[in-house]
């Protein structure tokens, strides 16, 4: 099995200030860990630039929160692929909650990321999860599984040999209130059925090498009994992301 991976997730924080002095306290731990897992951060675009630098020879790569589908032209506002590969982006997160629910981005248009993503050459970490309603009537289940067929109808299965799929409900997310372990447990073992019962033969089939993380409010004192559960390859972290101390936790809880 491969590595387990760690995310962590600014969305709309920080400052050049306070980038440089968290990123100062995390560096030196972080990479006495990087034997055992791979870690990103994903800043806000304007920083990306600063935290690219820093980590540069670090080990600790670096990975954007959004991206656009198209690859340049009349698209004020929006971001390349290939200026977030420029700049030497490793993952790029595609289809967070915030950016579908908020941001009106469909699951097509989510797929058209992940594609536009692996062509310049970089990671998608495709983020699928369900709304409490979801949840409460039943459809956690169908809704994961058309999140992940997007992708399918738009790049094939074989999308997945490279990439990751973040597993974050979205009742979970800044919410303090994390999934149980059965019902994190079981989507991801869903996440992975349902890709490996799409696959032709066992030799076109995914699913075991993927990475599948959850992300949803993980802190210092919930992630190792996250992360030592069956089928959960690591985590996307938001909040917690954003204190050295904590990061530095969960990260020791790989
Ligand atoms: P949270 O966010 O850890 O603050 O819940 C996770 C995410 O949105 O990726």
């Amino acid at each position: 099995m491969t590595k387990p991976l760690l995310i962590g997730n600014w969305k709309m924080n920080g400052s050049l200030q306070l980038n440089q002095e968290l990123l100062h306290r995390l560096i030196p731990k972080l990479q006495q860990l990087q034997k055992h897992i791979d870690i990103a951060v994903c800043p806000p675009s304007p920083y990306l630039f600063q935290v690219c630098d820093a980590l540069a020879c670090t080990g600790i790569v670096t990975g954007a929160q959004t991206v656009s589908e198209h690859a340049s032209g009349a698209h004020t506002g929006e971001v390349s692929a290939s200026m977030l590969s420029e700049l030497k982006c490793r993952f790029v997160l595609v289809g967070h909650s915030e950016r579908r629910l908020k941001y009106a981005e469909s699951s097509a248009a989510v797929a058209a990321k992940f594609e536009a993503v692996q062509n310049a050459g970089m990671t998608p970490v495709l983020c699928v999860g369900e709304t409490l309603e979801e949840r409460e009537s039943g459809q956690a289940a169908m809704v994961i599984e058309q999140q992940l067929q997007a992708v399918i109808d738009q790049v094939g299965l074989a999308g997945f040999e490279q990439a990751v799929v973040a597993y974050e409900p979205v009742w979970a997310i800044g919410t303090g209130e994390v999934a149980q372990a059965s019902q994190i447990e079981s989507v991801h073992q869903s996440i992975r059925a349902f890709l490996s019962s799409s696959a032709p033969s066992r030799k076109e089939d995914p699913s075991q090498r993927l990475r599948i993380v959850y992300g949803g409010s993980v802190n210092s004192s919930n992630a190792a009994e996250i992360f030592n559960l069956a089928d959960v390859n690591g985590g996307l972290i938001g909040g917690a992301s954003l204190k050295a101390d904590e990061f530095i936790q969960i990260s020791e809880s790989l």
